[in-house]
């Protein structure tokens, strides 16, 4: 790549590379049928860049044209009771929040539809949802009668679609040209002031300070904290109204409307360049150390004869395999939602296996993707009565 690189938030031409990873699965999440198809999975280049500007972070290689979003892309949480837990809480929330009872909910990025169902069952909201992986099939309640899916990318063709609330969820990160899209958002909305806004996103402050290797994937090619994430909402017209974290710190949310007059000044929590710039600095280092480390685990793991397995399926999985296990030390990767199970992961292969596999194989050791699911994991392997080591990222 030759020239300056470009913010995609900000537009500044201040955004420099700290971070590179080779050979990367493109998707994450894509149903692979055969250990061959996995092997021969694409893979693409990570340079993440940090604009000094207003703290965004991009992988700077990202080729869109490499990723799929489908009927056979497969991430939906919702098999878990944990996950299930937080979902409706987050739905009462934004209900008791806005007001949202007999309303109109457009969600971008919709996956599965849980989302838009909740707020259908918990507030009697009609809802209208994007997503090219949506799947008819498995919407099978009485309140989605008053919902609606289009498999589609939102864009500016559906600006026609008004909506008391706009919200969008796990999806902004997979979205490369930030300015262009908040923009068209904001456009769609139009003079609609009432609008309520809210997105949710993984939280990369977490990720540079903790050295969450784990949770950069190529599907992911936006990062934003609490004030890069401010910054780019209130420069494509939108004032902030709040930022907020849930899920262990894993998730940063926004609450935002149609800005129609002066901006608010800004929130405490957006004054964060300073500190992202010190975490990006020391980032290069904190991951070989990080990586080294697991490498370890694993090769102590396999001298000492014992059999290891993942539990989680999903991207943190597929980071994580192509990180530490080059030696191929993980035979098998444990995922509940049986729409994964039998499938294989991306580029490194294993067999997704559901949690019965384990009452036969005996796994000595199990490393849980996501610590917020470590109590679920532990109870569902004390039923079955197996005790293995239980190692979190
Ligand atoms: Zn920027």
């Amino acid at each position: 790549m030759t020239g300056t690189l470009e913010c995609k938030a900000c537009h500044s031409g201040r955004i420099s590379v700290f971070h590179e990873q080779d050979n990367v699965p493109v998707n994450s999440c894509i149903l692979l049928n055969t250990r061959e198809e996995a092997r021969q999975f694409p893979v693409g280049r990570i340079a993440l860049g940090f604009c000094s500007d207003c703290g965004f972070i991009a992988n700077t290689a990202f080729d869109p044209g490499l990723i799929e979003y489908s009927a056979r892309y497969e991430e939906t949480q919702g098999f878990s009771s944990t996950f299930n837990r937080f979902h409706r809480a987050l739905a009462q929330n934004l209900i008791d929040r806005y007001g949202l009872y007999g309303k109109r909910v457009l969600e971008i990025g919709c996956g599965k539809g849980e989302f838009l169902l909740l707020l259908s069952e918990l507030g009697g909201n009609e809802g209208i949802g994007f997503d090219p992986g949506y799947d008819e099939q498995r919407m099978q309640s009485d309140a989605a009668k008053r919902l609606t899916f289009i498999k589609d990318f939102y864009g500016e063709a559906y600006s026609d679609v008004k909506a008391d609330l706009v919200c969008c969820k796990m999806t902004l990160e997979h979205i490369h040209n930030i300015a262009d899209f908040l923009a068209m958002v904001r456009r769609s909305i139009g003079d609609a002031a009432n609008t309520a806004v809210f997105f949710q996103i993984p939280e990369a402050t977490r990720i540079l300070r903790d050295c969450a290797f784990e949770d950069i994937y190529y599907e992911h090619c936006s990062y934003f904290t609490p004030g890069s994430l401010a910054r780019a909402f209130r420069r494509a017209g939108f004032q902030v109204l709040n930022l907020d974290t849930a899920y262990d710190g894993q998730y940063l949310m926004i609450d935002a409307k149609p800005a129609t007059g002066a901006m608010d000044a800004p929130l405490p929590s957006e004054n964060d360049l300073e500190m992202l710039s010190q975490y990006v600095s020391e980032f290069p280092a904190r991951y070989q150390a990080r990586i080294a480390e697991w490498c370890e685990t694993l090769e102590a793991s396999h001298s000492a004869g014992e059999r290891v397995v993942l539990w989680g399926s999903g991207s943190k999985a597929v980071s994580f395999l192509k990180a530490v296990d080059s030696n191929h030390r993980v035979e098998y990767v444990v995922d509940i939602n049986p729409y994964r199970q039998g499938h294989f992961m991306p580029v490194t292969a294993q067999e997704i296996v559901n949690p019965d596999f384990l009452t036969d194989y005996r796994p000595d050791v199990v490393i849980v993707m996501n610590p917020i699911y470590s109590d679920e994991i532990l109870s569902d392997l004390t039923a079955r009565g197996i005790t293995p080591r239980i190692l979190t990222l």
